[in-house]
């Protein structure tokens, strides 16, 4: 571009302030092109859209009408189905699969995600556009502080600021001390980290005599888990760093993200269609402000062709248009995952509510978890939670009155509170799962 202030405000300023009709525009060509492209390219496709065909969609409406995909459909459309490892759901010959992934596999029999050189470009170049929105420069000394493995997110954010001109430093194989070091060493200025970990090294810093907001860390992007506003603030007081959140998944890429105005995320368009569906039925866009599922076709990838993933992503709607002067679609809030929401007593339940409380009011909170259970016909709920200092008993009542009275007032639920010694809880790096409902399992044994 031009190289005045607005090439540096955007990653792409022609794309990223075009009017929504443009926007849609672009997205029904790339969703008629790829319906095309899928059905005669991926065998998935190829049987469920036998009857449906490019040109019979013109508008929101007959999109709707097209099958929703989800994780089980993907994972049976692979099964023992050659080629191997991607069954049906190789979009390309496999001599141009450049890249293997994975999903996290915490759900059941991992998703295998087939890369062509082609299709990993469009998503490095969609994470270009997220990092740029919050503030990565050509500047930044970026500390990945992870082993990346198979999982995605990582190497879509080492990748990405590499091309935006980053220096790129990646942590694996370095426990939490090495990394804490190789900050220091290297003065990283910017950090790629799941929210927990992030959390995790700051208090690790803390105990080593070391203030986090001593080492110079200005930006840090959290990947692999919801990022409650309470967590986010808390990071940003710990390292004295701005904080932004992403959501996305293996299967569809990341599909929104903050921008340095931090409130609300910008739905990446037009890389994406992205659909708030009303959660009853998923046949209606829900109005701003109300919460649904997100249903998301990213429009870019042959290498493993995808129309309406079923994200089961809850999520806010926002009304669209930002101070920052995207025209993107916006969504107000991560309200959790569809299948944690669950309804405890007849009350709808979702663990974010928990962990936004513990974190901005509790602090003395390290670690929790959220067990439900069924003792004869009645739901009982219990948050054990691990303080930075045990208390005694006498102690420990005196703090729960007040967490008791607020977790009722928030969730409408009365709570079990259990103290857990030092240690007890499990740590996570990735994925954490603090929420563990056990009232099926009950049911089996
Ligand atoms: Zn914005």
């Amino acid at each position: 571009m031009n190289g005045n202030g607005q090439s540096r405000l955007f990653w792409n300023p022609w794309l990223e302030t075009l009017d929504p009709e443009a926007l849609w525009a672009i997205e029904l060509k790339n969703l008629r092109r790829l319906i095309g492209y899928a059905k005669e390219h991926s065998a998935l496709f190829q049987e469920r859209y036998r009857d449906i065909f490019p040109e019979d969609i013109r508008s929101l409406a007959d999109v709707r009408r097209l099958p929703l995909i989800d994780k089980e459909d993907l994972r049976r459309a692979q099964e023992d189905r050659e080629p191997f490892p991607y069954g049906d759901l190789l979009g390309v010959p496999l001599p141009e699969v450049t890249d293997f992934r994975q999903t996290s596999g915490t759900t059941g029999r991992p998703v295998y995600v087939p890369e062509s050189y082609e299709s990993w470009q469009w998503r490095i170049e969609v994470w270009c556009h997220i990092l740029w929105m919050a503030g990565f420069r050509e500047t930044d000394r970026v500390f990945l502080p992870f082993g990346y493995n198979v999982y995605v997110a990582f190497w879509e954010g080492h990748y990405a600021a590499e091309k935006l001109g980053c220096e790129v430093v990646p942590g694996g194989a370095l426990d939490t001390a090495g990394r804490l070091s190789k900050i220091q060493e290297v003065r990283a200025t910017a950090l790629l980290n799941t929210p927990t970990y992030g959390l995790h090294l700051g208090e690790s810093a803390l105990n080593k005599g070391i203030d986090p907001q001593s080492l110079g860390i200005r930006r840090m992007l959290c990947a692999g888990e919801p990022l409650p506003p309470a967590t986010r603030r808390r990071l940003e007081q710990l390292w004295g760093a701005e904080v932004y959140d992403h959501i996305g998944g293996t299967e569809p890429c990341a599909w929104a993200a903050m921008c340095r105005e931090r409130a609300g995320l910008h739905v990446m368009e037009p890389f994406f269609l992205v659909e708030i569906l009303d959660l009853e039925t998923m046949t209606r866009t829900v109005e701003p402000g109300e919460m649904g599922v997100a249903v998301v076709t990213p429009l870019g990838r042959r290498s493993f062709p995808l129309i309406r993933f079923n994200t089961k992503d809850v999520v806010r709607r926002a009304e669209s248009g930002c101070s920052c002067g995207r025209t993107s679609g916006k969504i107000e809030a991560v309200v959790g995952r569809a299948d944690d929401l669950t309804k405890i007593r007849g009350v709808l339940f979702t663990p974010v509510t928990v962990e936004e409380l513990v974190r901005k009011e509790f602090p003395e909170v390290v670690e929790f978890e959220i067990l439900v259970t069924r003792e004869g016909i009645m739901d009982e709920i219990a948050l054990k939670v691990e303080l930075a200092e045990a208390k005694g008993a006498a102690g420990f009542k005196e703090f729960c009155g007040p967490l008791r009275e607020k977790l009722k007032s928030k969730t409408n639920l009365r709570f079990r509170i259990e103290q857990a010694a030092p240690g007890a809880l499990p740590r996570y790096t990735l994925k954490a799962k603090r929420f563990k409902d056990l009232r099926k399992e009950g049911a089996n044994g």
